[in-house]
Order: structure tokens, then C-alpha cells, then sequence
């Protein structure tokens, strides 16, 4: 039994092959951890090798039967499993603050976010539409879209419960099946969206939960013959991986992968709300998000009173436990975060960069860092070159128009980018001039149900969210016939 406050409806961690659920039986294990203090919430069972080929088998039957469901009974399990997942919100937001980390508000906001993308689904999984095309002689050709088939599915734990999320909702509305492996810290997470698609009616085969080794899961789950489609979130380096392992058994890929995201600030911007807004984009999960703000060019007019603005935002956040309601920031989600940004701190200062606040750990225990401005930074510093995925600003100073835009499009990368203007001529250059998958202009939200969500260039490619999301998970047919 834990002591850690709050975790008192923690659940025993398992895995759901084949409807069943499976604890440790004498499988390997996984020590899950709450991080405000480091203390370990839970033992987290791994698949082995006859776990996966179980899975992989389950998935195959579940495939033939679910794509023969009506529309209505896949939409009718969506709603149902959006419904059971804002009925238990309260327990559910509390556990996810518990092995991510992040605020309470946030992993609320994040749970309706995932109940809202189940009822889209449900809805447009009414609206997979084919065509028919009229030939003389009463010949005809038929557009069929058909689901895709069993999908092996990665999802990070940056966005425990929206994350899992959106590796099931467009697959299970397209009528494809799934072998979901999300990240080994963050499980229960996972484990309450998938037991609200089973209560909701999923029926047996149709969704499989597997934790692992990572390599291992997915060398095992992308060889199988099974296996139609990978979808993958995670950094760009995994993500090459896995779409060389895709391509040696021709799958299907969606990949969500890094970015570094550029936000111009024009002279002319709203300047208190664009201060406002971007102090809580870098807050927010602290600063692990894959559209977080990273490099910020202020242009010259307000450059030093901008920046000297954000760090005082900054400065001021509440950092502490997420389940404190008082908290604006929690702490990273494992110790390979603060490890990894003070390795890009001690690079940037190394390289003549100035830190105008943070740049430390908070306390010695859990894995907080303080929110971070850095200035005077070199061009080949890593971090302006590697994601910080972390609550790290950092600014440069820009004077004109086409100076900046080079800047933005120097990386690999091009997931999110931002603008801030009250000039719309401005806002139309910029929003076409950027090489994003997504641009936010004068706003920093990205994340829609009903819009799709993709990278650019090594930030990936496939779309989630929206219709483009199901279209991910469908095939196309033609039949021509007499
Ligand atoms: P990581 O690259 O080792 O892992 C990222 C995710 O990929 C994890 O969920 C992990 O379980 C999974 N993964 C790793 N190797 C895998 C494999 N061979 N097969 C299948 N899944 C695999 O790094 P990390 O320490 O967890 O996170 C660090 C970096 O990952 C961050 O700096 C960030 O760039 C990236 N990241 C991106 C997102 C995103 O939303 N795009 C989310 C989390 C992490």
C-alpha cells in the first residue's frame, strides 16, 4: 500500500490482452513514480514475448470483427466511452497528475480534450463515405473506404490520458484494431481510457494495452504480419527508427514526432495579452509539450522590455505538487528531464549565453526546475537546436521581416510555429511564410478535436485530430463492376 498523498485510488497496474487484464505473474517489472517527490506509486507489469504474440493474435480476430461493425455501434461505443470518462474525471485527472506530474487543471483540461475527440469520432465515423461513378451500360465503379487494418500504436506520457486517447478514437471509429503501448510512466492513465471503451461495449480483441520494453514491443509488434499501420508519438529519433522498421514490413505510418517551435513577436503586438499567453504556453506541463513555445525572436522595438516582462511572468509561477490546487507548474515528468536541460543550460552559458531567470532545480526531491529565460545565445548553442522539452525560453532579437522568417525555417523541424501581430497583412505574410505543420496567430492553443494535428519536415507526417485523422485509418477501394 502507498503512502504518497492523493493515491489512494492508484490502481493495480496490468495489461489487457485478449479481454483480459494481467498483473505481474511473474513478469518483468516497471517501478512507476509520482514526480513532485520521486517515490515510487506502483510496479507496472511488462509484456513478454508470449504476451505479444497473444496480443498480435487477439488483434487479428478483433480486426475481422470490427470491421464488419455498423457505424452506429462504433460511434455508439465512442460517445458511450466519452461519457464514462468525464462521469470518472475527478479520479482519473488525479492519477494522471499523480505519474505525470502536471497540474490538476491541466490533466482535467486534458481529460475532456479526449472525451470531446471520442464524440467527433463518433460522429464522423457516420460520415465515411464512398462514391459511385456511373459507366455506360450500366457498368459503374464503386470508392470504398475501408479501415485499414490492426494498427500498433505508441503513445508518449507528456499527455497521459489525450495521448492514448488519440492512438484509439480515430482507428476504433474507422473499424480497425489496436495494439496500444503507451509509456511505462504514465499507465493508469491509459488504463482508464481503455476500460471506458470496454464498459462502454468495445467488444473483446478489438484494443489491446501492452507496457514493455520499448524496443522490444515494437520490434516484436511492427514484424508481425498482423500489423497494417504504425502511429507513433514521440521524439524524431524513435520515430526514424520505427519508420524503418514500418518499412520493411510495408506499414502504414503516422508520425508525430519533435519540434522546436519558433513564436515571432512583432512590434506591434497586443503586448500584455502576448505576454500573458505565452508565460502559460511555457508553463504548461512544464514546458513538455511537443508545441511548446521554444524560440522566442522579439523584434528590436520591444525586444528588452518583452523579455523583461516574460521573466518577471515567469519568475512569479507558483511551482509545486499538481495535486496543490494552488500549483500553476509541476514538476518534470521524470528524471531524465531536469538531467537533460541542465545539460543544454550548462551548454547555451558555456557559449556566452546570459540567463535572465531560472536556470536551477527546484528542492531536493521529485524533478522540479525553475521556469528559464535565456539570452545572447550562439546559433550552434544545442539548444537552439535540440528540443528543450522543458520550461526553457529561449529569445534572440530580430529587426526585419525576412531576417526573421529565415531564422524560424533553419530547423529540421516544423511542427508548431507562432506569430504575434495586430497588423493582418503581417498575420497573412507570416502564417504563409512559416514551414509548420501548425501556426497559431495571436493564439497558442493547437489542439482540436475536429482539427487535424500534423508536423512538417522531421516533425513527422499523417495527421491526427479531425477527419484528415480517420482518413489516416482507411484505405481505399475501387471495385469496377458490370
Ligand atoms: P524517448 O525518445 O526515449 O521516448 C519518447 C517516447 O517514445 C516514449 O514514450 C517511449 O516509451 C517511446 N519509445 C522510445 N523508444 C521506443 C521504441 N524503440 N519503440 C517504441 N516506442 C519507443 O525519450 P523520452 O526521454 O521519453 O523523451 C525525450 C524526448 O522525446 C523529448 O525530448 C521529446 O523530444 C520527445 N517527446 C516528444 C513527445 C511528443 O509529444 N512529440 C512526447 C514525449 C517525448
Amino acid at each position: 500500500m502507498t503512502t504518497i498523498t492523493g493515491a489512494q485510488d492508484y490502481p493495480q497496474l496490468k495489461l489487457h490482452i485478449d479481454g483480459d487484464w494481467l498483473g505481474a505473474e511473474g513478469r518483468r517489472s516497471f517501478e512507476v513514480r509520482h514526480p513532485a517527490t520521486g517515490q515510487v506509486l506502483a510496479e507496472l507489469p511488462l509484456a513478454n514475448a508470449a504476451d505479444l504474440d497473444r496480443a498480435l493474435e487477439s488483434a487479428d480476430k478483433g480486426f475481422k470483427l470490427w470491421r464488419r461493425s455498423t457505424p452506429e455501434e462504433r460511434a455508439a461505443v465512442l460517445t458511450g466511452a466519452a461519457r464514462l470518462l468525464r462521469e470518472r474525471g475527478d479520479v482519473i485527472a488525479r492519477n494522471a497528475t499523480l505519474e505525470e506530474g502536471k497540474t490538476l487543471q491541466e490533466t482535467r483540461i486534458e481529460l475532456h480534450g479526449c472525451a470531446d475527440l471520442f464524440d467527433f469520432y463518433a460522429a464522423e465515423a457516420k460520415r465515411i463515405y464512398g462514391r459511385v461513378l456511373v459507366r455506360p451500360d450500366g457498368e459503374r465503379s464503386l470508392v470504398m473506404k475501408e479501415p485499414v487494418g490492426p494498427v500498433a500504436a505508441f503513445a508518449p506520457w507528456n499527455f497521459p490520458i489525450h495521448n492514448p486517447g488519440r492512438k484509439l478514437g480515430a482507428p476504433i471509429a474507422a473499424g480497425c484494431s489496436v495494439i496500444l503501448k503507451p509509456a511505462e510512466e504514465a499507465p493508469a492513465s491509459a488504463m482508464a481510457v481503455v476500460q471506458a471503451l470496454l464498459d462502454a461495449g468495445l467488444p473483446r480483441g478489438v484494443c489491446q494495452l501492452v507496457f514493455g520494453v520499448p524496443d522490444e514491443v515494437s520490434r516484436h509488434l511492427l514484424a508481425s504480419p498482423v500489423i497494417r499501420k504504425c502511429s507513433f508519438t514521440g521524439s524524431t529519433v524513435v520515430g526514424k527508427h520505427l519508420m524503418k522498421l514500418a518499412a520493411d514490413n510495408a506499414l502504414r505510418t503516422t508520425m508525430e514526432l519533435g519540434g522546436h517551435a519558433p513564436v515571432i513577436v512583432f512590434d506591434d503586438c497586443d503586448f500584455d495579452r502576448t505576454v500573458d499567453l505565452l508565460a502559460m504556453a511555457k508553463s504548461r506541463n512544464a514546458g513538455q509539450v511537443c508545441v511548446s513555445p521554444t524560440r522566442f525572436y522579439v523584434q528590436d522595438g520591444i525586444h528588452d522590455r518583452f523579455v523583461a516582462a516574460l521573466s518577471q511572468r515567469l519568475a512569479a509561477m507558483r511551482i509545486g505538487d499538481g495535486l496543490d490546487p494552488a500549483t500553476q507548474m509541476g514538476p518534470m515528468a521524470n528524471a531524465r528531464r531536469p538531467e537533460a536541460v541542465e545539460g543544454l543550460l550548462a551548454d547555451a552559458t558555456a557559449r556566452g549565453a546570459r540567463v535572465l531567470t531560472g536556470g536551477e532545480r527546484i528542492g531536493n526531491q521529485g524533478y522540479f526546475f525553475q521556469p528559464t529565460v535565456l539570452t545572447d545565445l550562439s546559433l550552434d548553442a544545442r539548444i537552439m537546436n535540440e528540443e528543450p522539452f522543458g520550461p526553457v525560453v529561449a529569445a534572440a532579437r530580430f529587426q526585419s521581416f525576412d531576417e526573421v522568417v529565415e531564422q524560424a525555417n533553419r530547423l529540421p523541424f516544423g511542427l508548431a510555429a507562432y506569430a504575434f501581430t495586430e497588423n493582418g497583412r503581417m498575420a497573412n505574410r507570416i502564417g504563409a511564410a512559416l514551414e509548420a505543420g501548425m501556426v497559431g496567430i495571436n493564439v497558442t492553443r493547437m489542439a482540436y478535436a475536429d482539427a487535424p494535428f500534423q508536423g512538417v519536415k522531421h516533425s513527422g507526417h499523417g495527421s491526427e485530430d479531425g477527419p484528415e485523422g480517420l482518413a489516416a485509418c482507411l484505405v481505399v477501394k475501387s471495385i469496377h463492376q458490370h
